[in-house]
């Protein structure tokens, strides 16, 4: 399988390797969920394991000042065995990197978390990172479960693609692309036109933080011309009366005008989204859910198909998503029991990681796969911390801003072709073999906290002795015991798990009380609005007047997640994302004088980023689009949580992280600071 992590796309590849040398990877024609697609991420990947910029051994600088030098494993060890040895001041956090051969088995961030549990380190949701407030809002209503691929083709008749972006997830563009061949209706809703707004019927460019508010204004469409259905809402449903109060009292001409879209958009949109025999909505992953109401919007936008009874049925209710899974997934617990209770407390808000970070509670930093010092909010308050800490591990392909700059001990990470995993598409389990010995003296995460286990003497942690009986195990348990490794082996490293491809099929539901919560009792308990509103994000709109600007932040094809240096350490990928690049509206620049490809400052009250401008008309005035992950970006982002420490908890999945809210002034870079900027990239 690729080792890029789009999920819900994950594809299957085939690897050709000669000699312990990766030579091409193509796409698998026998993979039965992906059929042969691979995009251009993904023939890169044969790019990464010669690498020449790949670390090979183990590095190691007693101040981040110092050069790193080179060391044995064995002194590693030690090392990261002194870290551990006050192991309630040491923390532990899993990025993408250390998924990319166990997306959607979980197999390291649960084997890490057991480690912390077990010698009583505080281990960090890494979904804090990514679209925790998003599940937040879900598991409040209940619509956690999604809509295959496979059915958005056959049977959805109108489809709303609302913040996603095919650039995240190809593979559902091919199913979304073949329900409009077959007759049905493509809608958009976006904060800026882009590539996947264009494949689109209509598309509605609203204001950033805005989605929760234009949910609201539909169910006030839906409800006001009884557009709801009835039965649906009286077997199915809680709080219908609590929400239509709420909605009788809305302004629909005010919700417009907040949303950036008239009256009359939002009536049409409700009547074709409430007349459509199946309708669906593909929700955004992490970028819509990023801002001061974060989890509104998921919140929000899960009542529509409770309202409308689009639940149950085929092709209806909420289409792939990230973090989302279908009817019948099993998931992995191996995390086992926490060997001091409370030493996880609060490890679901970005914000307090800060906080414990800057008050020195934490003494050593273990990071697996993650590039924090990008992917963080408010990334300068990150790094005060990470200056003063006595011992950061990062263990890694590459190196990347943390371990460059904050990392003592620099560990080479085995790539996915080098060591057993799994991974898992919507409806398949799909066994990663070794292929290829791994390169210079590199280990996999399960290699290094086996050996750590046992110098700490967890004699509980590696309870399965070898990665493979580790992996069997997972198989095992994912898929109810119907799966082994062996029955992978012998069927080309595929296994069916027997999961449904319909969300919700017997209408009963994650919630208290099973039915789909308009109004939620968990909700209200915890201080938070227990039916869905509208919520208008702090940042202001008005943003034309005093020149402030809205950043908003999504993908792009040739960029996915912080690992592999951001794509800068794969050289087909290198070129595309060497020089930070915003989307600015035309008629903004102008007024500033800046012109496409000008260098320019953005700055708030947090800090400052240098990037070039790309001017557009397919962005609205006031609102300024970024890909995540360049250099600096999080400067400019705030940490703040958004959900308290308690409410946090109210829902299984959940996880908190920051606003990331952005609010920007910009300035036209001075000379000096532009030759600063060229000579960086
Ligand atoms: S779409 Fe994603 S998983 Fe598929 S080949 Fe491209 S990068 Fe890999």
């Amino acid at each position: 399988m690729c080792p890029m992590n789009c999920h819900p796309t994950l594809c299957g590849v085939k690897v050709n390797i000669e000699n312990n040398r990766v030579l091409s990877v193509t796409g698998d024609e026998k993979n039965p969920c992906s059929k042969g697609f691979i995009c251009g991420r993904g023939k890169a990947s044969a790019e990464i394991p010669h690498s020449p910029q790949r670390v090979l051994h183990p590095l190691y600088r007693e101040s981040i000042h110092d050069e790193f030098s080179r060391i044995p494993w064995a002194d590693a060890f030690d090392l990261m065995y002194q870290g551990l040895k006050n192991p309630r001041r040491a923390a532990l956090w899993a990025g993408h990197g250390a998924m990319s051969n166990n997306y959607g088995t979980r197999i390291y961030p649960q084997l890490i978390n057991r480690f912390a549990n077990q010698c009583g380190a505080l281990f960090w949701d890494p979904s804090i990172i990514c679209w925790g407030l998003g599940a937040f809002g879900l598991h409040l209503t209940g619509l956690t479960e999604t809509t295959s691929g496979i059915e958005l083709a056959d049977h959805s008749d109108l489809i709303i693609i609302w913040g996603a972006d095919f650039s995240s997830q190809p593979l559902t563009a091919q199913h979304v692309l073949a329900a409009k061949k077959r007759g049905a209706t493509l809608i958009s809703i976006d904060v800026r036109g882009n590539q996947t707004t264009k494949k689109c019927d209509e598309n509605y460019v609203i204001r950033p933080g805005t989605d929760a508010a234009l949910a609201i204004g539909l169910m006030c469409v839906i409800v006001e011309e009884n557009l709801t259905d009835e039965q649906f809402i009286q077997k199915h449903t809680v709080g219908f009366d609590q929400l239509k109060n709420y909605l009788v009292e809305c302004d629909l001409d005010d919700i417009a005008s907040n949303t950036g879209i008239t009256t009359s958009q939002i009536r049409s949109l409700a009547r074709q989204y409430t007349s459509a025999g199946s309708s669906c909505i593909i929700l955004g992953g992490s970028s819509i859910h990023k801002g001061s109401n974060g989890w509104s919007a998921s919140r929000a936008i899960s009542s529509l198909p409770a309202l409308t009874g689009q639940v149950g049925r085929p092709g209806a209710g909420l289409g792939p998503r990230h973090g989302g899974w279908p009817h019948g997934s099993k998931f992995l617990d191996i995390s086992g029991q926490k060997k001091y209770k409370g030493s996880n407390e609060a490890t679901l808000q970005m914000a307090n990681f800060l906080q414990k970070l800057n008050n020195k509670e934490i003494e050593s930093l273990f990071l697996f796969g993650s590039n924090i010092a990008s992917s963080f909010a408010n990334t300068n308050e990150l790094k005060k911390g990470l200056r003063n800490l006595p011992l950061i591990v990062c263990h890694d392909l590459f190196s990347n801003e943390t371990s460059k700059e904050y990392a003592h001990l620099l560990l080479p990470s085995t790539t996915w072709l080098e060591e057993i995993g799994c991974k898992r598409t919507e409806n398949h389990l799909h066994l990663m073999e070794q292929i290829q010995k791994p390169i210079g003296e590199a280990k996999s995460v399960y290699d290094i906290l086996s050996e750590l286990s046992i110098r700490l003497d967890l004699t509980d942690f590696n309870i399965w002795h070898d990665a493979e009986t580790l992996v069997d195990h997972v198989i095992r348990k994912i898929s109810d015991n119907s799966l082994n490794i062996e029955e992978l082996r012998k069927n080309g490293g595929h296994g069916k798990l027997n999961v449904g491809t319909t969300a919700h099929p017997e209408l009963i539901f994650d919630t208290p009380t099973q039915k789909l919560e308009l109004w939620s009792r968990r909700a209200e308990e915890h201080n938070l609005a227990p039916i869905p509103i509208s919520n208008l994000p702090a940042q202001s709109h008005e943003a034309i007047n005093d020149q402030s600007y809205t950043l908003t932040f999504g993908r792009t094809m040739d960029h996915f997640h912080a690992f592999y240096n951001h794509g800068r350490a794969i050289p087909s990928m290198k070129q595309p994302n060497q020089q930070p690049a915003i989307t600015m509206n035309r008629e903004d620049a102008t007024s500033l004088g800046v012109g496409d490809k000008d260098v320019v400052v953005i700055y708030n009250e947090l800090g400052e980023f240098t990037t070039s401008v790309r001017l557009s008309e397919e962005i609205p005035r006031g609102v300024l689009w970024s890909r995540s992950g360049w250099q600096g970006l999080n400067q400019i982002t705030r940490s703040d949580s958004v959900i308290g420490n308690t409410a946090i908890r109210i829902t299984p999945v959940s996880s908190g992280q920051s606003s990331f809210v952005s609010n920007v002034k910009i300035r036209i870079a001075k000379t000096t600071e532009k030759n600063i900027f060229c000579s960086k990239q």
